[in-house]
């Protein structure tokens, strides 16, 4: 770190932060390496590492007031135990406690040792989040402890903060390093990049007080507004995070604007071929996009452009529409989607369409490997005219000959700084390629101008004529066996049926879990049928089975987290299930929902939920039962929920804040945009460095 002139310029390296987390005492080679996987290699990565959320271990519910779908820490007595090992093994421990209920506790990974100890009679302080069970409520995959003689339960004092973390570095670890390196926090004068008179304008109250804050509160600290995010400490780091991204997209904008891109004009012939060829009409909000697209290609500025249409809204024809511009005027097009899946989709859609013009597409997926590959390659170096792949499109070794436009589908997967990437790839001879997102995600205007400042926006606010909706319901979960004697009904006519989990958990492998019990429940239930499973933990290879064996018609169920979210286009599948819907937010139920009704038969989802049902969940679910219109349901979501919800922050890695949520923190836009504009003005260096700080790390986490 440079020393700058504003502040004492014996900023010695301790003090900055930025030496390796190899310094801090007992964490060795392994660690360190384990570490960088979560993007944290200097102390500073570590200051900033937040806590996720907090869990609250100061008190013992009595199982009697325990609620299904909080968090809470129980203490009770082993009654019974059983292992089962009906599709797979798990054990079952049944604890009561003095208010003379009792909870389930389920095992699916456990060893003999851990069976051996959960005799009845042992007592155990337990803390997990409280699901509905068969009979009663459970814990599944609990902490816990054993309490031994008859000493009561020591609670903590202190609420315990929940770190993003990764396999292998347990939370008690992870608390424990960064408790290290906390102490070795320098004095605010040193911390602070916000320049003292915006600080002192803004209110802005001490960086170093807010970090040691959030990642110990004290006893006394008011439990209720910390787990809501709402605690000044809190909100002084949302503050500077928001201000790190609004300063990083404006700094990138205004850094490809300054770039030129080829000139994509031309006569359009292609275009009218393709048009000809097509067995429908472009709507007129297709006609529209498509109109704005080709009038900023033809600039010698680099477009970038986020193209926002509903579920089956036709953005893949507008595509490629810029994509014969591009053609026509001599230069490659590349296509890159999140999965797999959706990249041959494409493939299969623009070899339809173009092949019959006489122009090749190219595949280059992971899957292409060897002298597939190399031939795959040497023909883009040559200047194939369309690339169409995944993220693989970006890794080293891919050249381009003439890169003209670059399309990305599902923004949302892809970083902005995944994005930046392919503007260095493109360039050559001066020029960068112009670049159109695609996303099915709709974003009110107001919001896509703070978190996408970097991109312009058109909208295809129209379907194609003649789709039918699916017919949506909502049912309680204490309804669940009546729904899966609906399924089975569906599974007899032929019908295939996604069952979706939805847990929203900090780890990958909690939300798997969850998936295996669902799909372990419906395996038994489904006496003569096929249910399939797919996860995030699955290899890519298993992931694709699963998947084909659906596409195939071979599995009748299947069960999946919401991995299947993006572009999967399986049409015979006409009935959805969703669980703990009222969990999730509006865009993103819309986005899982639009899985179905793609085929000639009428379509059902349904949501089940958790009862009680809040003020808020009620509304959303209502909403989806009355409307199949994204835009409404996004307008319906930004004023339940605001921003936040809308963005689908977190829960889908898009904008993967690590504080900040731009629902509840919208009212600091203001000033964040206030103390942005004069930064980038009058502090670029402090600028650049803030960047470094809350950007650097994750940025290097997502390039791993
Ligand atoms: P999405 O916007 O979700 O990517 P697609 O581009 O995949 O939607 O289009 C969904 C379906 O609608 C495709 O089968 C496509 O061929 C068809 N389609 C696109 N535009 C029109 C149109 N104007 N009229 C009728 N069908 C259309
Ligand atoms: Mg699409």
């Amino acid at each position: 770190m440079a020393a700058r002139t504003t502040r004492p310029a014996s900023v010695n390296a301790t003090d900055s932060g930025s030496e390796s987390v190899g310094t801090l005492a007992g964490v060795g080679p392994a660690l360190v390496t384990t570490l960088s996987r979560l993007g944290l290699e200097r102390i500073q990565d570590l200051w900033f590492h937040l806590p996720l959320r907090y869990e609250d271990r100061t008190r013992v519910t009595a199982i009697a007031d325990l609620r299904a779908g909080e968090r809470a820490q129980v203490e009770g007595v082993v009654e019974a135990v059983e292992r089962g090992f009906r599709y797979r093994p798990q054990l079952k421990v049944a604890i009561g406690d003095d208010s003379r209920q009792t909870l389930l506790l389920r095992f699916f990974h456990f060893n003999r040792a851990q069976a051996e100890q959960l005799q009845p009679g042992t007592r155990l302080l337990c803390y997990g989040e409280v699901r509905h069970a068969a009979q009663g409520l459970e814990m599944v995959h609990p902490n816990y402890q054993r309490l031994s003689g008859d000493a009561a339960a020591s609670v903590d004092d202190l609420l315990t903060p929940v770190y993003p973390t990764t396999e292998g570095l347990g939370p008690k670890r992870l608390a424990g390093v960064i408790g290290k390196a906390l102490e070795r926090l320098p004095p605010d004068a040193q911390l602070e990049l916000i320049p003292p008179a915006l600080c002192a304008a803004h209110g802005l109250t001490s960086l170093r007080d807010a970090l040691l804050y959030v990642h110990r509160p004290p006893p006394d600290a008011p439990i209720g507004q910390l787990m809501l995010g709402r605690h000044p400490a809190q909100q002084r780091l949302a503050f500077e995070e928001l201000l790190t991204q609004h300063l990083s997209l404006k700094r990138m904008r205004a850094a490809v604007r300054r770039r030129r891109a080829p000139v994509l004009g031309g006569t359009g012939e292609l275009r009218r071929q393709l048009l000809v060829g097509l067995p429908f009409r472009l709507t007129a909000a297709q006609q529209r996009v498509g109109d704005e697209v080709a009038r900023d290609l033809a600039q010698p500025r680099p477009m970038l452009r986020l193209v926002q249409g509903d579920v089956g809204s036709g953005k893949t024809v507008v595509a490629a529409l810029a994509a014969l511009a591009a053609v026509e005027a001599g230069y490659q097009v590349a296509l890159m989607a999140p999965t797999e899946l959706l990249a041959e989709q494409h493939l299969a859609n623009f070899r339809q369409w173009l092949e019959p013009l006489g122009i090749a597409v190219e595949w280059l997926a992971g899957k292409v490997t060897g002298k597939a590959r190399k031939l795959a390659l040497a023909r883009v170096a040559e200047g194939a005219a369309v690339v169409i792949g995944t993220h693989a499109l970006m890794q080293e070794g891919v050249a381009f000959a003439r890169l003209g436009l670059v399309i990305v589908d599902e923004q949302h997967r892809f970083g902005v700084q995944q994005r930046l990437a392919l503007h260095e790839k493109g360039r050559h001879g001066g020029l960068v390629p112009h670049q159109l997102v695609l996303t099915a995600t709709p974003i009110p205007r107001t919001l896509a101008m703070s978190a996408y400042a970097d991109l312009d926006v058109s909208s295809i606010d129209e379907l194609p004529p003649g789709r039918t909706p699916v017919q949506t319901i909502a049912i309680s979960n204490a309804r669940r066996a009546e729904v899966i004697e609906r399924i089975h009904a569906a599974c007899r006519e032929g019908r295939q049926v996604y069952w979706v989990c939805t847990l929203i958990e900090e780890s990958e492998q909690l939300r798997a879990q969850a998936a295996e019990v669902a799909h372990a429940e419906l395996s038994a239930a489904l006496i003569g049928f096929e249910v399939g499973l797919i996860h995030g933990r699955m290899k890519a290879k298993e992931k694709q089975a699963a998947m084909d064996a659906f596409k195939a018609g071979e599995l009748a169920v299947l069960v999946a987290t919401t991995v299947i979210e993006v572009g999967v286009d399986v049409p015979n599948a006409s009935l959805m299930v969703i669980e703990n819907s009222e969990r999730l937010g509006l865009a993103q139920l819309h986005q899982l929902r639009g899985r179905v009704g793609r085929g000639a038969v009428a379509s059902n989802c349904v949501l089940l939920y958790q009862p009680p049902l809040g003020q808020l969940a009620r509304e959303r679910l209502q909403v989806m039962r009355e409307t199949s219109d994204g835009f409404r349901i996004a307008e319906k979501d930004l004023e339940l929920r605001g921003p936040g919800e809308v963005l689908g922050t977190r829960q889908t890695g898009q904008l993967a804040f690590r504080i900040a949520d731009l629902a509840r923190d919208a009212h600091l836009l203001p000033a964040v945009q206030a103390v942005g504009e004069h930064m980038l003005a009058e502090h670029p260096q402090e600028a650049s460095q803030l960047i470094e700080r809350w950007v650097g790390g994750a940025a290097r986490y997502a390039g791993a």
